[in-house]
């Protein structure tokens, strides 16, 4: 097989999978569970239930809060103690539920079995039924994003999906709970792709792998073969980071450039997914199980037993540190996620969410930062960037708030990668500064967006000028982003018009590529 990967910047850190081989067991259950009701983007959930509930495991116990939300449910059966706040990752106070464990009693209507369902065995499935279930169990995606799932799978009507993209690539250091899944569950994911496909009306279907995980790659290959699919193809991908990113990922597999925001991936045909989401998928349509578990990693040079768990949501990171073989001595820094885009906890109260598919510890000589030395323009930061932006001067600018600036330069394109961070010879702090940037202007991008749109001009005035207040589209739709090194791609908020030669009815050339 042909190994393919994006063609636009990347780098390639040490690699440190400690845990490649620990086989997944389950996490044994939590005191109590801690369950935030913000464990995806957008409105938090609302609770449900109150103080002194029966719930069992599988209850729903909040319910998507907006259209962009998901519903939460108890991943234990006990009592609800408590409806108020918890630190979250970043170290906010989230809304939350609190539950003491009593026993481990499902709802009834959870299949529990291991029989593996087939979709041909299940013709009444419609898509529109598939995205209910999937929007009922609460999926969102797991690789981090968090995004409800059932949105992705029905496109705004300027875009035409052509094909699911699983992300099977999980190229960050440390992580191996996709890895782990994927050999141990390979059955079932190709069922959730099979869902995904037809929930989302493709008909191809794409799983990308790195090429440092050969037994995956092999095992899902031949089973793929053996069960006679001919529409869902495995793709191994070049070791390179951030090949896991969306954007990465449709240019690697389908050879197609995604325009930078507002555009997304199925706006040229993309419909991306997680390998842990399609397994979650599975699990909801088949299975009538919600989203309350998950594969979560657990590593460190210094752990004594690096190893992947199942996990029910709501467990805290002490909890698992300490099945690990607790915290080692000395300093330590533990990484909600992986070195290059985890974020630093400060506390181990903090608990497994949707997207938590690593805890990190990092000990002191690892974590501490290098002393920071003045930029020598060697553009290496700009050579390593899968976005084709100017890290030193968004960085820059950042810091010293120029921010019609940093929006002019795009730096709400940033995929919060880390890649120039890891590559600076003078160790500056670029990605740091660009965070508080990107979500400094997209504050102000949706505050002017939600600003009412000026009075219409009387006749024979002057047209009121654009600036602050006005309901003025992204500057990133003025000013386009168009890297040189590939193919020209549209201006970024309009419909993409897909090559000749793309209709879903081709995708098999796609193969090709
Ligand atoms: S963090 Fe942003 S600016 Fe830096 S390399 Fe990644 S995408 Fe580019
Ligand atoms: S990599 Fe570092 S030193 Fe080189 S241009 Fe970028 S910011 Fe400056």
């Amino acid at each position: 097989m042909k190994v393919r990967t994006f063609r636009l910047g990347g780098v390639h850190p040490e690699e440190n999978k400690l845990s490649n081989d620990a086989v997944t067991k389950p996490a044994p259950l939590p005191k109590q569970a801690v369950l935030l009701m913000t464990q995806h983007i957008g409105a938090p959930a609302k609770p449900v239930v109150k103080e002194g509930d029966k719930v069992k495991v599988g209850t729903l116990i909040a319910e998507a809060g907006g259209f962009v939300s998901a519903p939460v449910h108890s991943s234990v059966s006990g009592t609800v103690i408590k409806v108020g706040e918890a630190v979250d990752a970043v170290g906010a106070n989230r809304p939350a539920v609190y539950i003491k464990v009593e026993g481990d009693e499902w709802e009834p209507t959870i299949d529990r079995s291991d029989k593996l369902e087939t979709l041909e065995a299940h013709p009444e499935l419609t898509p529109e039924e598939i995205v209910n279930r999937i929007k009922n169990a609460g999926i969102v995606g797991m690789g981090g994003a968090c995004f409800p799932t059932f949105i992705k799978l029905c496109p705004p009507p300027t875009a035409t999906a052509e094909c699911i993209i699983i992300n099977g690539v999980e190229c960050e250091p440390y992580i191996t709970s996709d890895y782990r899944l994927m050999l141990e569950k390979a059955d079932e994911l190709i069922e959730g792709v099979k869902i995904l496909m037809k929930g989302a009306k493709v008909n191809q279907g794409y799983i990308g792998i790195e090429e440092n995980k050969p037994a995956a790659i092999k095992l899902i290959a031949e089973k793929i073969a053996e069960k006679n699919i001919t529409n869902i193809e495995v793709v191994p991908l070049a070791k390179k980071y951030p090949q896991g990113g969306e954007k990465q990922l449709v240019d690697a597999v389908i050879r197609r450039q995604v325009p930078a925001p507002p555009a997304i991936p199925v706006n040229v045909g993309a419909i991306v997914q997680n390998a842990a989401t399609a397994y979650a998928v599975y699990e909801a349509v088949m299975k009538n199980k919600p989203l309350f578990e998950r594969y979560t990693t657990v590593t460190g040079k210094q752990i004594k037993t690096p190893s992947n768990y199942l996990v029910r949501m709501g467990t805290s990171f002490q909890e698992l540190i300490d099945l690990c073989g607790g915290m080692p001595a000395g300093d330590n820094k533990v990484l909600a996620g992986g070195p290059m885009m985890g974020r630093a906890v400060n506390t181990l109260d903090v608990t497994v969410g949707k997207g938590q598919n690593c805890i990190t510890v990092l000990t002191d000589a690892d974590a501490k930062r290098k002393e920071i030395d003045p930029c020598i323009r060697c553009a290496k930061c700009v050579g390593a960037c899968p976005m084709g932006l100017e890290p030193y001067l968004l960085a820059t600018c950042s810091s010293k708030k120029m921010w019609d600036k940093v929006e002019a330069e795009m730096i709400t394109s940033c995929i919060e990668c880390g890649s120039c961070q890891f590559t600076c010879p003078s160790h500056r702090p670029l990605l740091d500064n660009i965070r508080v940037g990107k979500s400094t202007v997209m504050g102000i991008i949706r505050s002017r967006n939600a600003a009412p749109a000026p009075a219409p001009a009387k006749s024979g005035s002057a047209p009121a000028p654009a600036g602050k207040g006005t309901a003025k589209p992204m500057s990133t739709a003025d000013k386009p982003f168009v890297p040189t090194s590939i193919p020209t791609v549209k201006p970024a908020n309009k419909p993409v018009n897909l090559p000749a030669g793309c209709k879903p009815a081709d995708m098999k050339s796609l193969k090709s590529i």
